[in-house]
């Protein structure tokens, strides 16, 4: 039966992370929005979750009902704490960070052997505020994994086919305010400088961590498959577990933005 997920449409959910179970009208989801009484997970979260059970439980099963095993090796950038700490208690899960220990910064050309022979690694909203060039990030992220391993992915992505990326060959930058408006210096790859004063969007608030593209939705999985990955865009909701968001058209300049989804990837 298809689910009714018209705005005042009820949707009952177990949240796989916690366990709770949560009531809430279809049109107050949102991907970001802690929506489980029980352990204010979000959606997003959710979806991580599903997404690495269907990896490694091969079905979608809640959290605590994960077997564990301390030799499954897990990594996690920044990871929010709510799952972290199950997975922790699970498995050999390591939380990394990119401004504290343990260190993973995923274009690094040496951070990624500390986590070899790794069975999953979690990379979610990362991938729209690392700089130019991205194919190294990708790289490490297939070098971390054994194959077979699993990639538990997400970032905002749209339904063009490319990639916009809002700051072209920046290869650092710095983000000063004037007045009320937030800019963008970029230092760019011939060594001049450029000032940008539109797109200046940052996620956690302002002069927080800036975004830099928003991935087209082919090109993304394109990069993910060149990396040594087999993709899979979990692009059906799961509203038993509150796997759902209404998709999300608030910035029109980018077209649709779409429902940008979780990806489970596969390391071949
Ligand atoms: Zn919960």
């Amino acid at each position: 039966m298809k689910t009714d997920f018209s705005p005042d449409h009820q949707i009952s959910f177990a949240c796989n992370i916690c366990g709770r179970s949560n009531t809430q009208a279809a049109g107050t989801f949102h991907r970001e929005a802690p929506n489980c009484s029980g352990c204010g997970s979000t959606p997003r979260f959710r979806g991580i979750i599903h997404a690495l059970s269907l990896g490694l439980m091969k079905q979608s099963l809640p959290l605590k009902q994960f077997t564990s095993d301390p030799h499954v090796k897990g990594i996690g950038m920044s990871e929010w704490e709510g799952y972290a700490r199950v997975l922790s208690e699970k498995f050999d899960f390591t939380n990394t960070f990119f401004h504290q220990e343990p260190f993973l910064d995923v274009v690094s050309q040496t951070h990624w052997q500390n986590y070899q022979g790794s069975d999953f690694l979690i990379c979610t909203e990362v991938f729209e505020h690392v700089l130019q060039p991205l194919e190294p990030g990708f790289t490490n992220m297939r070098k971390m994994l054994k194959t077979g391993g699993h990639l538990v992915f997400s970032t905002p992505f749209g339904d063009a086919p490319k990639t916009i990326e809002h700051f072209p060959g920046m290869v650092d930058f710095a983000t000063c305010q004037m007045g009320e408006d937030w800019l963008v210096v970029s230092k760019k790859n011939d060594g001049s400088y450029q000032v940008y004063d539109e797109h200046v969007v940052f996620h956690g608030g302002p002069g927080t961590v800036l975004e830099m593209r928003i991935f087209g939705r082919d090109e993304l999985v394109k990069q993910l498959e060149e990396a040594g990955f087999e993709v899979t865009v979990l692009d059906e909701a799961v509203p038993e577990i509150g796997y759902y968001w209404p998709s999300i058209v608030d910035r029109p300049e980018f077209g649709h933005i779409g429902e940008h989804y979780i990806l489970l990837c596969k390391a071949i």
